[in-house]
Parts: structure tokens; sequence; C-alpha cells
């Protein structure tokens, strides 16, 4: 019997575990290189939309999410200024129903232990304080170099040879660097920034406790908060238009509180039970969102190939980024589980398959931001096409992301 292919990925993020984890059951070897010393998701929460889960499901990690994970009942919208409800749509049971699989909201530890212990379970070799620095191409493979960290290491270069090298390593994905995808290829800043807390659910207002997703709409802003863990916290993310040096720390996981004044003037005027739920939290951090003009390819000589948001980050205003990675995780393991040993082929298959699929939905991420944030006479426009909008006309409009069917084609989606 032939050897599997080895599969070398960088970034241990939600698409390099994903990605993991589906290769290594569709039988291949796989090795994760991860720069971070230990897997720390920072303390805030994830949608998980029923495309994402009916993946996760797939791989046979679905079932130990749900006890860390809640089920909105719907997600409410509502006025930021008025307080007043302009849509609700349904969730819960009538998502798991028409979609086939839950939405969930849950705190990305939880859903980070959850891929680590399935991967572990399937044999994946994952290497912590181990930065990828680069890659050559091999006439049967590919070969990456990095550095061990670590106590005792003095930062030991190592080599590891592999037929395949993954590139899952985020929005500034230094492996995206060697693509050759020219000088204009870089990340843009949006003009907005996300700010996230967790605010205790001891002290949340009971409406925060609902097990419901909001939406707070106001002119240059938004508001979103759901619940986590059975209620012990409330995630919460404002998204306001922002100045942002890129000077300024790069990583936010790792960068410290921010002075919350700057979002307190932005949400000013809005209704007291918004402005009470931000006064409660704890401490903000700040973060600049960015994304980077559609890719015409995303690998290089049929060895290398990106994962996630090295190759689509996307404004987050539709929750789709990870959801967006696990999608590509599937695409991936089935195109390589089929192969025959052809990785060039199986990376064509998956290019064509994935590059579609993350453009347009990043499009619509795009436009949902602009949405978010109207003032003025667009502002009641959209106020009162939502009023109108019925269950079914909400629903159905989620049904292309939702519904997505791995591999079926631009759009497509389950439903009739
Ligand atoms: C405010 C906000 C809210 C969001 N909410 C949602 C949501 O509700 N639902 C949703 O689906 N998406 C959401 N997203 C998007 C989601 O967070 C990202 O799309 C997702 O985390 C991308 O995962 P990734 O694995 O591709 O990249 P990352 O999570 O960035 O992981 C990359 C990994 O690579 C590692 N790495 C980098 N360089 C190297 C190297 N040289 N060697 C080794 N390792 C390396 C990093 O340490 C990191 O662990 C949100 C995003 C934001 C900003």
């Amino acid at each position: 019997m032939s050897e599997p292919l080895h599969v070398i990925i960088s970034g241990a993020g939600v698409g390099g575990l994903a990605a993991a984890l589906g290769l290594a059951r569709a039988g291949l070897r796989v090795t994760v290189l991860e720069r971070a010393p230990i897997l720390d998701e920072v303390g805030a929460g994830i949608q998980l939309s029923p495309n994402a889960t009916r993946i996760l499901r797939a791989f046979g990690a679905l079932d130990a999410c749900l006890p860390h994970a809640l089920a909105p009942e719907g997600l409410r919208v509502r006025g930021g200024r008025s307080g007043a409800l302009l849509m609700r749509m349904p969730l819960g049971a009538l998502a798991d129903a028409r979609w086939g699989a839950p939405h969930l909201v849950l705190h990305r530890a939880d859903l980070q232990r959850v891929l680590l212990a399935s991967c572990r379970a399937a044999g994946v070799d994952l290497r912590t304080d181990c930065e990828t620095l680069g890659f050559a191409i091999l006439p049967d493979g590919v070969e990456a170099g990095a550095r061990m960290g670590g106590a005792g290491s003095r930062g030991d270069h190592v080599r590891l040879r592999g037929d395949l090298l993954v590139a899952a390593d985020g929005l500034r994905s230094p492996l995206r660097e060697r693509l050759g995808l020219g000088l204009s290829d870089r990340p843009i800043y949006s003009g907005r920034t996300a700010w996230r807390a967790l605010v205790p659910g001891a002290k949340a207002p009971a409406d925060a406790l609902l097990t419901e997703t909001n939406l707070w709409l106001g002119p240059r802003a938004h508001l979103v908060h759901y619940p986590l863990r059975g209620g012990d916290l409330v995630n919460m993310v404002a998204v306001i238009e922002d100045d942002w040096r890129d000077d300024e720390r790069a990583d936010p996981w790792r960068a410290g509180e921010t002075d919350p004044r700057a979002l307190h003037a932005a949400l000013s005027g809005w209704r007291r039970l918004a402005r009470d739920l931000v006064a409660l939290a704890p401490s903000w951090r700040r973060w600049p969102l960015f994304e980077r003009a559609p890719a015409p390819r995303w690998s290089l000589d049929g060895r290398v190939v990106l994962l996630g948001d090295s190759a689509h980050p996307i404004l987050p205003f539709l929750a789709q980024g990870s959801a967006l990675a696990i999608e590509d995780a599937a695409a991936l393991a089935r195109a390589l589980g089929g192969c025959g040993g052809d990785v060039a082929a199986a990376l064509r298959a998956y290019e064509a398959e994935r590059l579609p699929r993350a453009s347009d939905v990043a499009v619509a991420s795009r436009r949902q931001g602009a949405i978010y944030h109207m003032s003025g006479p667009f502002a009641l426009a959209r106020d009162m096409v939502m009023r109108g909008l019925s269950s079914e006309a909400m629903m159905s409009r989620m049904d292309w992301i939702y519904g997505y069917a791995d591999g079926q084609g631009r759009r497509r989606c389950l439903l009739p």
C-alpha cells in the first residue's frame, strides 16, 4: 500500500485545525505548525452558522461542541436610537430544520478545545512554538522551514518535507507574501474597528440574557450581543467607523485593553439598554477590520495553498469568516482525499470550488456593513424594508449562505 500524502499546515486557528481534522479523517498524514507557544483563544464568542456546523458534524466534532454552545432562538434587530424592533429572524429549531444543522454561538476557547481534542484523536501531529519561516518547492513535494521556540530550543531551525503546505496563517499570512501575487496584494483597512468585550451574565440586564442574538443598528455603528456559556457571559461586539494607523499593534488578540471613550461617543444617543450593556463591560479590545482584494489564485506550483483568512479575509458583518475557513477545510479534504496522489489536480478543484464562493460571501458581507451603518433617509428606507420582511423572506435570503452544500456549485443551496 502506498504511503498517505503528508500535509503540513502552517497555523492552528479555526481554519488550520478544521483542515487538519478533515484531512486526517480523510486518511492523510497531517503536521500542524503553530507559532504561538500555547493555543489560547482569547475571550470572545463566535457564531457558527449551519454551513459550518454541518461540516463539524461530518468531521465528528459537533457533538462535543453542543454542551458548550447555545442555539439562539432568533436574531433580533433593533434601532440603536429608537429601540424599535425592526425585524426578527427565527433561528433555533427552525434554522436546524431549514438548513439541516444548528445555528450556534459559543466561546472561541471552547470551540478551539473541541477542535484540538478531535485533531489529537485523529492522529494530527501539532507542534506549537514553531514558526514557519518559508518553503522550497521540490521536484516531488515541498519543504517547510520553521523555527522552534521554547525554553532550551535556542530557536533551532527544522525542515519538514511534505506533499503539500497549507498556509492557514491568517490575515497577515507570511506565506501568502511568497505566492507572487504582486505588491498591491496587502490587507486593506476598512475604516472600521470592532470592539470586543465579555460582560458577566450576573450583571447584565435580563433582556441581554434571552437566548437570542441581538443586533442594534445606528448611524456609522452597530452592536451585536448574545449570551455565552449558559448565560454566565454576554458576548459583545460593537463596530464603529474609526481611524487606525497600521503602526498600532498588529495583533489585537495580544494588545492590551483600550480606552472605550471613542466607543461611548459613537453610541451616544442610543437607547439606554444598549448603552448600559456597553458600560458594563469591564474592558474592551479594539480590532481594526481589514479585507484584501480577491486573489486570482490561492496556490503555487501545486504544492502550496491558502486556506481561511490567509486566502479570503472578510469583514465580519455576516459572521462568516470562520465558517468559510471550515468550508475550505471540507473542500480541501474532499479534493485531496480523492485525488489519487495528484495534488496539483486536487488544488485546482479546491480553488475552482472555493474562490467564487469566498468572493460572493465577501461582497455580501461588505454590503451588509454598509446597510447596517446607514443614516438619514437611507436608514429610514432600510428600516421600512426590514419591518416589511416576513420570516420566510428573511430566512430565504440566507439560504445561499447557510444552506450551502459542499461542492455543489455557486449559490446553490440545499433547498428546492
Ligand atoms: C470582530 C470579529 C468577529 C467575528 N465573528 C465571527 C463569527 O461570529 N463567526 C465566524 O464564522 N467568523 C467570525 N469572524 C471571523 C473569524 O474570526 C476569522 O475569519 C477566523 O478566525 C479565521 O481563522 P483562520 O484560522 O483562517 O486565521 P487565524 O484565526 O488568524 O489563525 C491563524 C493562525 O496562524 C498562526 N500563524 C501565523 N503566522 C504563522 C507562522 N509563520 N507560523 C506558524 N503559525 C503562524 C497564528 O498564530 C494563528 O494561530 C470574526 C472576526 C472578527 C474580527
